[in-house]
């Protein structure tokens, strides 16, 4: 087990914290969405108990290693100030200039002080200044972002699984780091879906490309008793065995892996569900997400897509269908949506699903959900509040069911 939080002592210590602060910013700079920012609170509030002074350190967007003034933290400083009811120094220079070193020397007690954007440095990433691959320039400013400081905590769940200075590289010039809350409880939540469900333990897999899902698929199927299968990704499963796909996004280069991973699913036992009907259209306006003039939509009568539509929803013998396992179900863990679901005609299935999940919660399973898309759906579906966890990481938490080892997460210390 990793050191938490409370496992460490923080009292009157500088701390540096990693934050995921990489919130979305309109034309005007204001802060649209700061769920990133609410999810950092306890954590804050925490260090402010314990008399520390608090040091934050975040990205935000793709600056590529340079100071780009549209992706400065500026706009986060009064946002968390407001929040916490309590000011926020910023420092407008970059990290590591002599400026935000004074700012962190400066700091008192029970202040807290946010620094500008990571990413600004290349070095961050793992490159020098040329934009080559450098670990030396990471270690160098992994050991500069660690004097800041005394102490590490790691709470910006949405960026451990990059290998970074601010995430892996830091902790080892520290006197001492831990996950904090918000990491403490994505963990907690995701590792004890995997280790230890309580079964029947049912994943719901959506989205565009089997591809960016099948390390998902093939660790899941050596501890889930059902697999649900939605979104585009569906078509490949179904064009696989024969089944006729119409103009539906299809990997063709994936067909033989998706019989390759049904295969396994029968040998595994393993509850393997595709969609036995669809909405189907023939034709969709991805750019306006938007069903066009003139459009047809219709509902199939079976799994098969008729020539010149395609998919782009789960149909309702397929919700029914997948609506009996989950409701049965006593461990969920579902990414990605089943469906078109950003074009309100075609959100059916992704939000009948996430309302079956909340349904299963109430009656007390463990339902997690991840991926951007998910978390929107279950807001969309008014069930937010009755999913035992929606994790703050898409990628993170992608990884994390791949079953793949998260560099912030494997470089802090154990208990
Ligand atoms: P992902 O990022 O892999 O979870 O994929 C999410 C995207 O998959 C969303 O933008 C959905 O619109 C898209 N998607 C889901 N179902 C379909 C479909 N039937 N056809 C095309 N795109 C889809």
């Amino acid at each position: 087990m990793k050191k938490t939080l409370k496992d460490i002592d923080v009292k009157g210590k500088k701390v540096i914290v990693r934050v995921d602060y990489n919130v979305p910013l309109d034309a005007g700079l204001n802060i649209t969405n700061d769920k990133r920012i609410v999810a950092t609170l306890p954590t804050i509030n925490y260090l402010l108990q314990q008399n520390a002074a608090v040091i934050l350190i975040a990205h935000l967007g793709r600056p590529k290693g340079k100071a780009v003034d549209s992706m400065s933290l500026k706009p986060v400083a009064p946002k968390l100030a407001e929040l916490l009811g309590k000011p926020v120094k910023f420092v407008g220079k970059d990290v590591i200039s002599a400026e935000a070193k004074k700012a962190a020397a400066d700091l008192k007690s029970g202040e807290i002080l946010l620094l500008e954007n990571l990413r600004f440095h290349p070095e961050e990433e793992g490159k020098n200044a040329a934009g080559e691959k450098d670990k030396a320039a990471l270690d160098a400013f992994a050991k500069e972002l660690a004097s800041l400081g005394e102490v590490f905590v790691q709470d910006a769940f949405g960026t451990v699984h990059r290998a970074h200075a601010s995430t892996a590289g830091i902790v080892k010039y520290v006197k001492d780091a831990a996950a904090g809350f918000l990491v403490e409880k994505e963990l907690k939540f995701l590792g004890e879906a995997l280790d230890k469900p309580v079964k029947p333990f049912v994943a719901i897999l959506g989205g565009a490309k089997v591809s960016d899902k099948i390390n998902v698929i093939e660790n899941l199927l050596n501890k889930v008793d059902a697999i649900i299968i939605g979104g585009a990704m569906a078509y490949t499963f179904l064009k696989s065995q024969g089944i006729g796909t119409g103009t539906s996004l299809v990997e063709d280069d994936k067909l033989d892996l998706a019989k390759e991973l049904l295969k396994k699913a029968a040998d595994k036992k393993v509850n393997f569900l595709l969609p036995v009907d669809h909405v189907v259209a023939d034709k969709v306006d991805f750019v306006n997400k938007a069903v066009p003039a003139g459009a047809k939509v219709e509902i199939t009568s079976d799994a098969s897509i008729p020539a010149g539509f395609m998919g782009v929803d789960a149909g309702p013998k397929s919700i029914e269908k997948f609506g009996e396992v989950v409701k049965s179900a006593k461990t969920i863990v579902w990414n990605g949506p089943l469906g078109i679901f950003e074009i309100p005609e075609f959100a059916k299935g992704t939000v009948e699903i996430a309302k079956l999940a909340a349904e299963a919660t109430d009656k007390g399973a463990i339902s997690v959900v991840g991926g951007g898309d998910s978390v929107s759906a279950v807001k969309k579906a008014g069930v937010d509040k009755r999913i035992t966890h929606i994790s703050t990481g898409g990628g993170a938490s992608l990884e994390f069911l791949e079953g793949k080892e998260l560099p912030g997460i494997a470089a802090l210390p154990e208990k």
